[in-house]
């Protein structure tokens, strides 16, 4: 059986945050990932202020910047009856203005597509030779004794592996049944709300919230992205990077990350 200080599981950001902060300490671990890559859809846009100070002292700011999207792009949510419909109202979002928590840290709240950004922390990771990232692998069960955990990892194709470890972080998402079985339990309300994403990918976005300024030419590799929740409202949208990028361990640098 094979043995590692830590054992992550999950390759969301708070997983991949995790193991860049372990590997800047010293400390080696295992990060195992059901899917074969990082997530490819595009999820959460906003990135809190304190969020954006941690990844920076990964050395992540300049590439994280480059594809936010503007700060005066990020001061209101539009509802539209369809993504190139009838503007219904806007709301202002006082947590995303550039100067919302000036008196608190030097780092503006970011607004940026989570592949994006899932894609950004996984090559940053991997970066660490001290951080060992597997994809399509699931762990299926753990059992902890007095001196630590054992885990059980299975394989795409079924095979399976016994890891001892001192220390098992449940990283497994919001649901994380993970925390679930360690009888971590979670307090207040939830299920708030639901999104569904809608993103397109070519030209100039369909429709341009009323808080863009003039858009950015149209190059050759950039693509649009807008995004929309159940209820017509267009979030964010993005003229910077591609169609969804599929981010496999193949193509991992150390691009952009500080080791
Ligand atoms: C449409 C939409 C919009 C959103 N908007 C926002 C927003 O604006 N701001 C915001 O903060 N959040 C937003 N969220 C939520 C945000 O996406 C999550 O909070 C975030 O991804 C949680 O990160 P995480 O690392 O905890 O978990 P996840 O990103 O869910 O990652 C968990 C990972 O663990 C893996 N995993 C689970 N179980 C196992 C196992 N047994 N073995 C191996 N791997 C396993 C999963 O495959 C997954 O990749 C949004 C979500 C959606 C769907």
């Amino acid at each position: 059986m094979s043995e590692v200080p830590v054992v992550i599981c999950g390759a969301g950001p708070v997983g991949l945050t995790m193991s860049i902060l372990l590997s800047r300490m010293g400390i080696p671990t295992l990060l195992v990932e059901r899917r074969e890559s990082v997530s490819t859809l595009p999820r959460a846009r906003g990135i809190m202020s304190r969020t954006v100070e941690i990844w920076s002292h990964f050395g992540l700011y300049p590439e994280m910047t480059e594809f936010s999207l503007p700060p005066s792009w990020c001061q209101e949510f539009l509802y539209l009856d369809t993504l190139a419909g009838e503007l219904i109202g806007a709301m202002p979002s006082n947590c995303m203005a550039p100067d919302a928590q000036q008196e608190t840290t030097a780092y503006e709240f970011r607004c940026a597509a989570q592949d994006q950004i899932d894609s950004m922390l996984w090559r940053c990771a991997a970066a660490y030779p001290l951080a060992e990232i597997r994809f399509s692998t699931e762990l299926v069960e753990h059992s902890q004794d007095d001196d630590g955990v054992t885990v059980t990892l299975q394989q795409a194709d079924g095979s399976q592996e016994l890891v001892r470890t001192s220390w098992l972080v449940g990283a497994d998402g919001g649901r994380s049944p993970l925390r679930e079985a360690s009888g971590i339990t979670s307090t207040g309300p939830t299920a708030l709300g639901s999104f569904v994403n809608k993103t397109s990918a070519g030209g100039q976005p369909a429709v341009r919230p009323r808080c863009c300024g003039p858009l950015p030419t149209a190059t050759s590799d950039a693509s649009s992205r807008l995004t929309a929740n159940s209820g017509g409202c267009v979030r964010s949208c993005s003229t910077r990077g591609s169609t969804l990028r599929r981010a496999g361990p193949a193509s991992a640098s150390s691009a952009g990350c500080a080791t």
